[in-house]
């Protein structure tokens, strides 16, 4: 698939890490799966990836937890808090 930035590069799945700043809090959620483009290194996210990552990070900052790290779980996204 080539890449829609760029028009040179072409996209391949891979696995990228996301950072979000929401109400004074930081999420960064490791391994999400997208897809990046090979020369220019922007990336897409896979269908379904989107709603996913953010209801982990809105879980997170249920949490109040300042800095949040997590690592994002393929589907079916079951882990538990009590972990
Ligand atoms: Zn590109």
């Amino acid at each position: 698939m080539e890449c829609p930035y760029c028009g040179q590069g072409s996209f391949e799945e891979g696995k990228i890490d996301v950072a979000e700043n929401l109400d004074g809090q930081r999420v960064l959620v490791k391994d999400v799966p997208a897809l990046i483009c090979s020369e220019c290194g922007e990336h897409a996210y896979l269908p379904g990836v989107v709603d996913r990552l953010n209801g982990l990070i809105r879980a997170s900052l249920d949490d109040g937890i300042e800095i949040v790290v997590r690592r994002y779980v393929s589907p079916p996204l079951l882990e538990a808090k009590s972990a």
